[in-house]
């Protein structure tokens, strides 16, 4: 299974860039964690949009969500050009669904996210658990037939629910929106004493940290980071791929 960052920024896309959005590649097998903003132009870079199989989108905050509407005219085109013959399934954590008003629901096949259910696409299996954050948000866990785990928190404050969601996982996907010294400023966040903090407890084997604020020099998250868990973590960056 190979992960590949497209966009990595919370809040907002710094200049030529994007927020949350991760390709997910098993055999021909492609998901979508998140279709954030500015991610559409940089997923290309990687695929050709007609090959996504799903997409799974963590909440409805907009940097993990904005171009969500854009893969739709994408995939309306596509379609009637008939690059693309099949809908596209989104699968979306949210408390009102059927307030996302797509305008083509035969090419943009909606569904909402059960935390309570698995969901199988080709070889992977995805599941859920429920976050800390302002609105329903949800993390993912991505297996693949030989059980290597991918655990993504997207967005959610330190809690022992995400600690034993992310246990012994293969690789962990994990937001770091503060710094040290911005202990508790935002709730439904973690900083990076939270993060080691859950590095410390879950034992992943490899990190990469994502989400990250638009102040700072992010580069001192991964050191304050290693202070707490003595573990060397990778920042994401767009094109960032891992095999696990
Ligand atoms: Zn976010
Ligand atoms: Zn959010």
């Amino acid at each position: 299974m190979e992960l590949t960052t497209i966009g990595y920024w919370g809040a907002y896309p710094e200049a030529n860039e994007a927020t949350s959005c991760y390709l997910v590649q098993e055999d021909d097998t492609n998901i979508l964690l998140d279709c954030g903003s500015g991610a559409l132009a940089k997923l290309q870079n990687q695929i050709k949009l007609e090959e996504l199989d799903a997409v799974f989108i963590s909440h409805t905050h907009t940097d993990h969500m904005a171009d969500i509407y854009s893969l739709e005219y994408a995939m309306l085109i596509k379609t009637q050009l008939g690059i693309r013959t099949k809908p596209l399934d989104v699968y979306i954590y949210s408390e009102d669904i059927d307030a996302l008003s797509f305008e083509y629901p035969e090419i943009m096949r909606i569904h909402q996210i059960d935390l309570s259910a698995s969901i199988t696409i080709g070889p992977l299996q995805i599941t859920f658990a429920d976050n800390l954050h302002e609105i329903p948000c949800c993390a993912m866990k991505i297996v693949n037939e030989k059980k290597s785990a991918l655990v993504y928190t997207a967005d959610t404050g330190y809690t022992d629910k995400i600690v034993e969601f992310a246990m012994d996982a293969d690789l962990l996907l994990v937001e770091c929106s503060f710094y040290q010294a911005q202990q508790g400023v935002v709730k439904g966040h973690m900083n990076t004493t939270d993060v080691g903090n859950i590095i410390t407890r879950s034992k992943p084997a490899e990190v990469i940290i994502t989400h990250f604020p638009h102040f700072g020099q992010i580069s001192k998250l991964a050191d304050e980071i290693y202070t707490i868990c003595n573990k060397k973590v990778q920042m994401a960056c767009e094109g960032l791929s891992i095999t696990i």
